[in-house]
């Protein structure tokens, strides 16, 4: 049975009319969800009960479990318990300018990237839209605050679940939703060009964030398996594609391995691929973990690889770090209920 917070109000719309209702009940019932944060049916006072029975009859309204919540340095954890015992994790970062969410899309991920610790567990589903919905709605109640953005960054491939990441976004971005602006919501993607393509076209101008990570074919594939079948020359291609259709910047994300992609030839070789696009490289100082090779480059190579590309005229940034000792930084997220 399909679960209600993963409808979107056209879709509700469309039930409505379906059962012989009229369409504005979906409108009630998002308000409902959305505005007062009435999650029973039973509750819903201006819909009759004839109505709401054939909702309860139609729609679960399961909610997922926190399991468990981590609190440091302006970041807090959560894991997360699924209807079917699967377990995944978001992470809160409270800036100045506000609240972010970093969300889940996946339980587990098939990508590989080798410097990962989220894809060292192979994907064993997609998330429903709900379970992402729900990240956002049972953080806000435990925390008592309203998130200001959202991004979908944490464990999976989002365009890899690719349908109910748009049903996610367009009950997030909905006025009468979650109300989060299109400029408040980034997703993240290793590559995958046909999605991307897609994603251009969905006529919600969110951010996009590639992680990218190495200049050239030759490393990247050895970094990143999706880049065997996605060349750097695709992508760049779809990321022209979707800066043209967009108008909106992309994030390129590039994480400082020591002495793997993180020299000043690499800079420069980074800058080439880039340069008069309107985007900003995000240099990620590496989270070492205990499983896997790979070493945090020093401040030194971070500086002088961020000095090159700033001389070649790219837009770069250096991550500002959150949350490191309760594991819940970039690619450290497990959603595993022993750590
Ligand atoms: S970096 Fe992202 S896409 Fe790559 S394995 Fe990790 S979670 Fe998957």
């Amino acid at each position: 049975m399909p679960n209600l917070f993963g409808i979107t109000r056209d879709d509700l719309e469309k039930y409505f009319l379906s059962i012989g209702e009229k369409k504005y009940k979906a409108l009630q019932v998002y308000e409902w969800l959305y505005e007062q944060r009435v999650f029973n049916i039973d509750e819903f006072s201006n819909i009759k009960k004839e109505v709401r029975d054939k909702l309860k009859n139609d729609f679960t309204t399961d909610f997922i479990q926190i399991e468990k919540k981590q609190v440091a340095d302006l970041t807090e954890k959560y894991l997360f318990r699924l209807h079917d015992n699967e377990f995944i994790e978001a992470v809160v970062m409270h800036h100045d300018y506000g609240v972010s969410i970093c969300v889940s899309s996946q339980v587990g991920c098939n990508m590989g990237c080798r410097f990962c610790e989220s894809g060292r567990l192979k994907k064993v589903r997609n998330l429903d839209t709900y379970e992402m919905v729900e990240q956002i709605l049972a953080i806000e109640k435990d925390l008592g605050l309203k998130i200001n953005s959202v991004v979908i960054m944490g464990i999976g491939e989002p365009l890899d679940n690719y349908d109910n990441i748009v049903n996610f976004i367009k009950i997030i971005n909905d006025a009468k939703g979650l109300k989060i602006g299109a400029r408040h919501i980034t997703v993240s993607t290793c590559g995958l060009v046909p999605k991307i393509y897609d994603l251009s076209h969905i006529g919600i101008p969110i951010n996009l964030a590639i992680s990218f990570h190495a200049p050239t074919d030759e490393l990247r594939s050895k970094l990143m398996p999706v880049n065997k079948v996605y060349s750097i020359d695709a992508l760049i291609k779809a990321i022209r594609d979707f800066l043209q259709v967009t108008s909106r910047r992309v994030t390129i994300e590039y994480v400082m391995l020591n002495n793997v992609n993180d020299s000043i030839d690499d800079a420069k070789e980074l800058a080439h691929l880039f340069k008069g696009m309107n985007i900003y490289v995000n240099l990620i100082p590496y989270n070492e973990t205990n499983h896997l090779e790979f070493k945090r480059s020093s401040k030194n190579r971070i500086k002088a690889f961020y000095d090159t590309l700033k001389k070649e005229g790219i837009n770069v940034t250096i991550r500002k770090e959150f949350g490191r000792n309760i594991d819940a930084a970039c690619g450290q997220l497990r959603g595993r209920r022993s750590e």
